[in-house]
């Protein structure tokens, strides 16, 4: 059904004044599903227009999109695309920034801590020493991830956890917004065998100091690169500092696609919305913004790799992390970070005059009415 995006406005003005709990009927469901599916189109085509002109393009066994020095290719994101998947350890439940993108803006005072000597492996909670018991009986995952808020607001606690896992022969890398990092916490992590430490710069807005750390990072640490949302405002604070940047030593610039969740969503209100799969919600210029940086850096030829983290690269991930479980033939764990679909959100998209659906026909009779 190619809904016109008159109706879909019509519609979704009128499902947003429904209270939350209520079902839709299967004729209101199949309206709100084509009109996420005309915006996916209208998104999907300006992203392959915008893809086809980047000339050096590569895919990673056709689960994500990049460019740049495959020597340069961040480990953490082979493991988690190819090999046994994200194995997440959570440890640290503070932050000291509150950035408008966080999946938990909003509780950042209020985030559950894992325990007093105690961390978070495969959602389960461990002592330090019960590693190695964990680690005679499970199979060794490929890679883990520290990925749990700011750890460098208590990075001592990791040193010895990052030894024991770097004995083990498991590659591990870290996430940080890179403010509280210093020379000296870079160089034991090192030590211990961190292998890769990536720098959310747009948490900071591509501060000096953070682009300062990236450079001591890169001194000490085998693989440092960028890993953060794509907005509008880190693109226009990344080409302010560019070279600064591009100079530190970096491997490579995750585009992570800027995927909202209930506590985040609000500070995006008024943005284009699309749905990807009916799974995750983004801006639609989030993807944009990391394609046109990949075109940049491939037509400039920067020595790095920078790499599209979209909401289809998290597709592919689950199918990665699902078939390496054993689970059944098509399961995957991406899916829709709401309780039910924020209607109000996609009326700015619905409303805006120079996003047109690629084609539109009248709602046969049967739809059309039930408002
Ligand atoms: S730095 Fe990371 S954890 Fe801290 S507020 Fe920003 S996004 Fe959230």
């Amino acid at each position: 059904m190619k809904i016109s995006k008159k109706d879909a406005y019509t519609w979704f003005k009128f499902f947003a004044t429904l209270p939350e709990e209520e079902q839709l009927t299967a004729h209101q469901s199949e309206i709100v599903y084509a009109a996420f599916a005309q915006i996916e189109e209208v998104v999907d085509k300006r992203n392959r227009e915008l893809m086809e002109s980047i000339g050096g393009l590569k895919t990673l066994q056709n689960r994500t999109y990049y460019v740049g020095n495959d020597d340069k290719f961040p480990n953490g994101c082979k493991s988690c695309l190819l090999g046994t998947g994200l194995s997440a350890v959570r440890k640290t439940n503070k932050c000291n920034l509150e950035c408008k993108f966080c999946y938990n803006y909003g509780e950042l005072d209020d985030i559950p801590p894992v325990g007093e000597g105690m961390w978070e492996i495969g959602e389960t909670k461990y002592y330090e020493k019960d590693i190695d018991l964990l680690l005679s009986v499970h199979k060794k995952p490929t890679g883990i991830s520290y990925v749990y808020l700011e750890p460098f607001m208590e990075i001592e606690k990791y040193y010895p956890v990052i030894k024991k896992f770097h004995d083990a022969n498991i590659h591990q890398h870290m996430y940080t917004n890179g403010t509280l990092v210093t020379g000296q916490s870079v160089k034991i992590l090192a030590e211990c065998g961190l292998d890769e430490l990536r720098f959310n710069l747009g948490a900071a807005n591509c501060s000096d100091k953070v682009i300062d750390n990236m450079r001591l990072a890169a001194e000490h640490i085998r693989s440092v690169g960028i890993e953060t949302p794509m907005t509008p405002e880190f693109i226009k604070g990344f080409f302010e500092k560019k070279n600064m940047i591009l100079n530190t030593g970096i491997k490579f610039i995750n585009c992570a696609e800027l995927h909202l969740n209930p506590n985040n969503i609000a500070n995006y209100y008024g943005e284009n919305m699309y749905i990807s799969r009916h799974g995750y919600i983004s801006p639609v210029w989030s993807r944009e913004l990391s394609l046109k940086l990949m075109k940049t850096a491939d037509d400039e030829k920067w020595d790095i790799v920078v790499h599209d983290c979209s909401n289809y690269t998290k597709f592919a991930r689950g199918l990665n992390l699902s078939a390496k479980e054993g689970k059944w033939f098509g399961a995957n764990d991406y899916a829709c970070e709401f309780p039910a679909i924020p209607y109000e959100y996609f009326l700015p998209v619905l409303q805006d005059e120079s996003f047109l659906f690629l084609s539109e026909e009248p709602l046969p009779a049967e739809y059309a009415d039930g408002l």
